[in-house]
This record gives C-alpha cells, sequence and structure tokens, in this order.
C-alpha cells in the first residue's frame, strides 16, 4: 500500500500508554485487561479516523452513487481484530504487543460482541459492509443501537437461561455520536387535510407523540485501501427535555411520555429468527431507524441536488427483508407531502430507488400488519399505504386483466391485514432472492403472481461470507498456509484459492493441511475444557452444527442419529467407528419452547453419553453455550464436518454452510438453500449428500400422505431411539420430559404429521454418517476432500455477492479514497 500513512512500532506504544495514563490515570503494569483493551481500541480507532475523514471528503467531492443498506440487524462481531487486519497493522500490533508484554488475544477477549442480530440475516448485513468497503463502494449500513443485543445464552441443569447482553456497559471505543445529523421521528395522532388553493390537498399530521433519533457511527475498515464506510446505528432520544418551561405549560405528560417513547423503542433486540410476531414496539423499530435514515439522506441530498427527481441516480436504498419495507411509503410521504411532488412522479423516483431482498418462503416469518395497528401508529403512512394498494389492484384490472380472485391473492391489504413483501414487490424496481433454488421457488410457487406480472423484477443474488473475517482472522494457520502455497491474491478475490487444486493430492501438503486442522481442534479443544468441562480428543472427527435452534434446521435429527449410535455402541462397545465429537451451538428464541426443550434434550444425551465409561469415548457431546460471532469463529476452524441438514426447501440459503467448507469441512447436507451451489462447485463425491428434494418434500406436503407411524413401525432402530424420549432413559426423574418431542416427530401440529420429516430422511442421514466413518479412515481421502471444499469455496464470497449487488441493482461506481500526504 502506497498511500498508508505508516504507522510505526514507537508511535502506537506511545498511544497506547497514553490513553491509559490519561483514562485511567495509570501505569500499563497497574492497568487491567479491560483498560488496555479500552486504550488499544482508541489508539486503533486513531489510526482509522484520518482514512474515515478522508473516505467522506471524497464522496463529497464526487459526489457518487451510495448505498443505504437499511436492516433491523447488524451481527457484526468484534471490531478490533478485524479493524486491525483489514488496516494492515497486525504486524506492528503484534510487535507492540510483546515489547509492553500484552497478550492480544487475551485482551481481544475483553471486548464485547456487539450481537446486534439473530443468526444469518444479521451476520449477512455484516458481511456485505466488509466487502463493499473493501471493494471501495460508497455505502452507508443503517440500523438500530440497541441498547440490549441477543441475549446471553447460559445452560443450566441443560435448560437455556437468557441473560441481557449488556454491550454498552463499559461504552463502545468504535462509535462516534453525531448530534448534528438528528432528526425527528412522529408516531400517533390524526391527520388533517386542507385544501389548498391549487386545489392540492395538503396533509398536516397532529396531536402525535415525537422522539428524536439520533446517530452513532461506526466505522468499517476495507482491506488494504483507504476506503472507511459507516454504519449508522440510531439512538432515540426525548424531542422535549424535562424542563421547567415545559412543566410551567403543562406539559410534564408530554414530556413523560416521549421520555418513554424514546427510551422503550430502541432498549432490546426482538430475539425471533425467521418467525414474525406482531407487536407494536416492533413497529414502532421498524418505522423509527427507516424514517430517520429516509429524512436524513434527503436532507443530504438536497444540500447538493435542487432537483428531487436525480434522486435514483445518488441514492439507492435496500430493504433486507421486509422489516425495513416501511421505508417506501416514507419516501413517499417526504416526495409528497414536503416536496410536493404529484402521485405518479414520487412513485417513480420511490420504485426506482427501493429494491428488496426475500429471505424466507415460510409463512409463519411472513410479516402482516393488523390495519388497526399501523393506521394508528402511523395514520399518514397508512393513507399512502392503502393508495399504493388502491392504483396497484386498480393496475392488475387495467393492465393485467386479472379477475376479482387473483386480485384478491395479490392484494397488499386484505382481512385486515398489510402484507409488506407485497409491499416490497411492488414499491421496488427489483426483488431477490438468496439463493438459486430460493428464487426459484419464489418464482415459481410462493410469489408466482407478482412473477408472472413483473418477470424482470425477480432475479437471484447468492448469499456469500467474508474471507477476511471467516479465514484469514478466524484461521490464521489456513491463511498463511494457502498464501504460502498460492500468494495472497485469495484474501480480496477469492476465486484464486481456487489454485490449491495442484496440491490436492500432494502428500506432504495433505499433512500439513491435518496438521492444521489439529491444531485448530486443540484450540477448541482448550475452550471446551474450560466452558464445558468435558475433554475432547483432537483425534476423533469434530462434527459440528452451528446456527440458530429451528425445526426446520433439524437438530434433533442429529441428537436422534447420535441416540441411535450410542445404541449401537451400547450393543457392541467394540463396534468399530472413529471416536467421534458432536459439537452443537445454537440460541432458541425465548418464546420457541419446543426449540429450549430440543437444547435441554441435546444436553441430556451430552450427560449421559460423556459420563458412560463403557463406551470408550467413542462418542462425546458437546453444547457450545452462547454461540455468536466470536466463539464460531474458534468452532469453524476446528470443524472436520459440516451439518447442514435442514428439510429442503425450507433454509432459503444458510451461510454457516460457506463458512465451514472455507475452513475445509466437508458437508453432510440435504438439497436445500446454498448447499446445491457448492454441492455444484466442490462436486457430489466431495459431499455427504442425503435425504429428500425440495421437489419431494413439496409434492409430499400437496399430497398430505407422509405417515411418520409407518417408518415407527417397521424400522427398529428408529422405534428404539424415539421411544427413548418417553421411557425415561435420557430424563429418569421425569419420563415425560420429552414427551412433546415424541409427539411432534409422530403426530406433529395438530394433527398435521411432522413437516420436516425427520424420521422420513432419517435412514439417508444414517448412510450418510456411515459413508464419513468409512471416508475419514482413509486420512488421506479425506485431507484431499476437505482441501477441495476449501479449493472451491471461491464462488461463496460475500464480494462476489457485492459485486452483482452493486453492478445489476444498485449501479454504484467504485470510488477510490487516496490519501493526501
Ligand atoms: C453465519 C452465522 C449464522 C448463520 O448460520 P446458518 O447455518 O446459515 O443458519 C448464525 N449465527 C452466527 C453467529 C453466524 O456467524
Amino acid at each position: 500500500m502506497m498511500d498508508r500513512l505508516d504507522v510505526t512500532v514507537e508511535d502506537l506504544k506511545e498511544a497506547i500508554l497514553e490513553n491509559i495514563k490519561n483514562q485511567f490515570r495509570k501505569t500499563i503494569d497497574q492497568a487491567s485487561k479491560e483498560q488496555i483493551f479500552q486504550a488499544l481500541a482508541f489508539a486503533v480507532r486513531d489510526i482509522i479516523i484520518d482514512q474515515w475523514i478522508e473516505t467522506h471528503k471524497t464522496y463529497d467531492e464526487v459526489d457518487p452513487k451510495t448505498v443505504y443498506y437499511l436492516s433491523m440487524e447488524f451481527l457484526m462481531g468484534r471490531a478490533l481484530g478485524n479493524s486491525i487486519i483489514n488496516m494492515k497493522v497486525d504486524k506492528v500490533v503484534k510487535e507492540v504487543c510483546e515489547e509492553l508484554s500484552i497478550d492480544l488475544n487475551a485482551i481481544e477477549d475483553m471486548e464485547p460482541d456487539p450481537g446486534l442480530g439473530n443468526g444469518g440475516l444479521g451476520r449477512l448485513a455484516a458481511c456485505f459492509l466488509d466487502s463493499l468497503s473493501t471493494l471501495e463502494f460508497p455505502a452507508y449500513g443503517c440500523g438500530i443501537r440497541y441498547r440490549y443485543g441477543i441475549f446471553e445464552q447460559k445452560i443450566i441443569d441443560g435448560y437455556q437461561v437468557e441473560r441481557p447482553d449488556e454491550w454498552l456497559k463499559n461504552g463502545n471505543p468504535f462509535e462516534v455520536r453525531r448530534d448534528e445529523y438528528g432528526v425527528e421521528v412522529r408516531f400517533f395522532g390524526d391527520v388533517r387535510v386542507l385544501k389548498t388553493p391549487n386545489g392540492r390537498d395538503k396533509f398536516i399530521q397532529e396531536n402525535y407523540q415525537s422522539v428524536k433519533a439520533v446517530p452513532y457511527d461506526i466505522p468499517i475498515v476495507g482491506y488494504d485501501n483507504n476506503t472507511v464506510n459507516t454504519l449508522r446505528l440510531w439512538d432515540a432520544e426525548a424531542l422535549v427535555k424535562f424542563d421547567l418551561e415545559s412543566f410551567d405549560r403543562g406539559e410534564y405528560h408530554k414530556a413523560v411520555e416521549q421520555e418513554n417513547l424514546a427510551k422503550s423503542i430502541v432498549e432490546v433486540l426482538y430475539p425471533n429468527d425467521n418467525h414474525y410476531r406482531g407487536k407494536e414496539l416492533r413497529l414502532k423499530q421498524q418505522y423509527f431507524f427507516v424514517s430517520a435514515t429516509v429524512q436524513q439522506v434527503i436532507n443530504k441530498f438536497k444540500q447538493k441536488h435542487a432537483d428531487i427527481h436525480e434522486l435514483p441516480d445518488k441514492v439507492a436504498f435496500h430493504i433486507n427483508d421486509t422489516h425495513p419495507s416501511l421505508t417506501i411509503p416514507e419516501l413517499m410521504r417526504i416526495l409528497l407531502d414536503e416536496e410536493e411532488l404529484e402521485w405518479e412522479e414520487a412513485w417513480d423516483i420511490t420504485t426506482k430507488t427501493c429494491a428488496y431482498t426475500n429471505h424466507t418462503i415460510m409463512s409463519e416469518a411472513l410479516e402482516k400488519w393488523p390495519i388497526e395497528l399501523l393506521s394508528r401508529l402511523l395514520p399518514r403512512i397508512y393513507m399512502i399505504i392503502e393508495e399504493i394498494n388502491r392504483r396497484f389492484c386498480l393496475s392488475l384490472v387495467n393492465e393485467f386483466h386479472l379477475d376479482k380472485e387473483q386480485i384478491d391473492k395479490m392484494s397488499i391489504i386484505m382481512n385486515g391485514q398489510i402484507k409488506m413483501a407485497f409491499m416490497c414487490i411492488v414499491g421496488s424496481h427489483c426483488v431477490n432472492g438468496v439463493a438459486v433454488l430460493h428464487t426459484e421457488i419464489l418464482k415459481k410457487e410462493e410469489l408466482k403472481e407478482f412473477y408472472n406480472i413483473y418477470p424482470g423484477k425477480f432475479n437471484n443474488k447468492t448469499n456469500g461470507i467474508t474471507q477476511r473475517r471467516f479465514l484469514l482472522e478466524a484461521n490464521p494457520k489456513l491463511a498463511d498456509f494457502i498464501t504460502d502455497l498460492i500468494g495472497d491474491e485469495w484474501i480480496t478475490s477469492l476465486t484464486h484459492i481456487k489454485k490449491l487444486d495442484q496440491y490436492v493430492d500432494d502428500e506432504q501438503e495433505q499433512k500439513e493441511f491435518m496438521k492444521i486442522k489439529y491444531d485448530n481442534k486443540v484450540r477448541l479443544g482448550k475452550y471446551i475444557k474450560k466452558h464445558n468441562n468435558i475433554e475432547v480428543d483432537p483425534r476423533s472427527i469434530f462434527d459440528v452444527q452451528i446456527k440458530r435452534l429451528h425445526e426446520y434446521k433439524r437438530q434433533l435429527m442429529n441428537i436422534l442419529h447420535v441416540m441411535y449410535l450410542y445404541n449401537k455402541l451400547l450393543e457392541n462397545p467394540d463396534l468399530d467407528m472413529i471416536p467421534r465429537t458432536f459439537i452443537f451451538g445454537a440460541k432458541a428464541a425465548p418464546g420457541y419452547t419446543r426449540a429450549k426443550l430440543i437444547i435441554k434434550l441435546i444436553n441430556n444425551v451430552a450427560d449421559r453419553i460423556n459420563n458412560d465409561t463403557n463406551i470408550k469415548n467413542k462418542i462425546k457431546v458437546v453444547f457450545i453455550e452462547n454461540y455468536n460471532v466470536s466463539n464460531a469463529e474458534i468452532i469453524i476452524a476446528a470443524a472436520d464436518v459440516s451439518e447442514q441438514i435442514s428439510t429442503a426447501s425450507k433454509e432459503a440459503s444458510g451461510t454457516g454452510n460457506m463458512k465451514l467448507m472455507l475452513n475445509g469441512a466437508i458437508t453432510i447436507g440435504t438439497m436445500d438453500g446454498a448447499n446445491i451451489e457448492i454441492v455444484e462447485e466442490v462436486g457430489e463425491e466431495n459431499c455427504f449428500i442425503f435425504g429428500m428434494t425440495s421437489e419431494e418434500v413439496i409434492n409430499l406436503q400437496h399430497e398430505n400422505s407422509y405417515n411418520p407411524w409407518d417408518i415407527y413401525n417397521n424400522n427398529e432402530d428408529i422405534r428404539k431411539v424415539v421411544t427413548q424420549l418417553i421411557n425415561g432413559f435420557y430424563a429418569p426423574d421425569d419420563p415425560d420430559l420429552f414427551r412433546e418431542i415424541y409427539d411432534s416427530l409422530l403426530d406433529g401440529y395438530g394433527g398435521r404429521p411432522d413437516p420436516y420429516f425427520i424420521l422420513k430422511d432419517f435412514d439417508s442421514y444414517k448412510e450418510a454418517h456411515k459413508k464419513i466413518d468409512a471416508t475419514y479412515a482413509n486420512q488421506r481421502k479425506w485431507a484431499k476432500m476437505a482441501m477441495l471444499n476449501t479449493a472451491n469455496s471461491g464462488k461463496f464470497s460475500s464480494d462476489r455477492t457485492i459485486l452483482q449487488y452493486a453492478n445489476e441493482i444498485w449501479k454504484l461506481k467504485k470510488t477510490e479514497v487516496i490519501m493526501e500526504k
């Protein structure tokens, strides 16, 4: 890097020592690890800040089109280590730490993991920001500065217990409050319609409550360039402070109301993943950050441009799932009521500016807000949605010649509810799915009526992950191994990793690859010893399922298979099998009773098996508490086997599958989501594929002919395992503890058989596991397969995904930032 302002060991050392002195009145020997973290973080932030300023100076001069990626969730993971790596100051930092006798890993562990997201959707947003900065695209992430992120999971007596995530307790060294960009956001009240002299209606919201939205900016450092984009998280404050004046005017009540509204809006992230619940506070959150973002973007646009019609040339709003869908009517509101445009021109600008990503086809996840709630909370926004729908339905008649029944199916407003996905499709110029299969199901099944009338809007953007965090940072040994063999181009252009292909048959490199995996397994083993007090053997196969706990992801099938293996070992303790360590990590939504019971089952099975000396340590089961980005980085580097076993058609894409493949774990999986594309890249012979296809699942659902009892009655292994759920084998004190799970497998929900087809897929899952065992016995074969997985993961970089979004949806231009010396 030519232009980088060089950071010397001396400068950084001095900065850290100064920070410790000035902030804590201490010397380095007296400082706590937390204080050293703070001092180092502020020193690193000071290095970032010049590039951050320069980036925005460049944007100010060039005035490029900019994407605003609106998302309720950003699952960022820790910033310190990632910033150090992306700034390429890792060597300097290491040297400084050595000179000061600082244990860098221990210091990095002091940083709370900013968990402002649930799972894949939030992590995708975080990977996208990393890629946007690395590829030098002008971008903002826009979200909410939740006081409490995703809960901290404790396992107590085998049960999940939730604790609040106080991630801001010690402040956040990476954020900057930007009071000057504060805007007002209004809720409730009535809309009065005024006739103006020119005959135009004027809409005035009255008797509303409002809050002040104040942004906190967090730097997003590009890799080895000068680009530092911004994650802008909105905080809420009372607009009217408790001042004497307002008391005097009898506005005490109003002041308290605003204070409460502000506090409650940004209090906590909703912990549901792929599941919608129509809570008023959630809708407030959505409108709060959407309105703040749109208002502020328009204000900024108008400082430079006189003609609002040019908005789509300079601004792209991206709607990450329907959570920020109010972007569409909010932009319409500003264009109509404040810019005083005609409906048609406002609509043209809005649809050209907005694009929407669909993340799921599961009906329980589709957002539908009751009219009663939305029209009360956001009266003017509701009027606009009604008008959007009125005109849309009219077009269905006049342009597309549909009949009443067809229109009722597609209407945005129906049966007292507003269907947010429909509004997003109508109000955006572009709608994308997140993997090929998912997009095809959207077009042919879930959204086919919309695809028929707007075929050009629909397209696919297969998800990706950033190799900077999930290989370079998470697995430094493998990263060095790869760079030594093929150079470091893979860091910014992952398709280059394909060059590893030429080494997959090389015995020496195979051994080295397996040695690195072994070392990473030792590292994870230490983590497990410390957190679970379980000894695991790094020579055993590390079989990993890490993801949110959801019935469709089928952690239950995994643990039933473990129970089956254990039964086999009890029958024959000398059974010829390679020792296996089954590792789980998963948070369940606090209200998702069945998911929480599955966690309890996994832990009870773990307890029994781990403490049974008869089976000679052939199986260990580990449930890693509080799965998050930081421990994901450790687990992924150590995985041999990647469990991607969702019921086909249910997982839109998955990204955990990609992180594990990149790190040389071999997938055992169904033909679902991006697994299909993984198989396409690496070859089916280098994965363990099993189970029904999505077509078979969808057909079986339509036929309604699945009968799990037939399988139960005819398959002794399955019967034994399923019976153990209710005979006290894993819950001697309460044999009925797991009866609900037993019922779910056999009788399903309300008489409908298990929609996840666990028993149906069980046998082929079992066979796939047998193949894993046989393959691992041939270490050279395994090493080759694992290396091929790494070598063929190039497609799954979020850099590729972001390039596609930037070129095909947002029409962004790379904007290089050059530092002035
Ligand atoms: C990648 C990631 C996910 C998504 O995992 P899937 O297997 O795709 O569901 C969830 N949580 C965390 C912490 C992640 O890093």
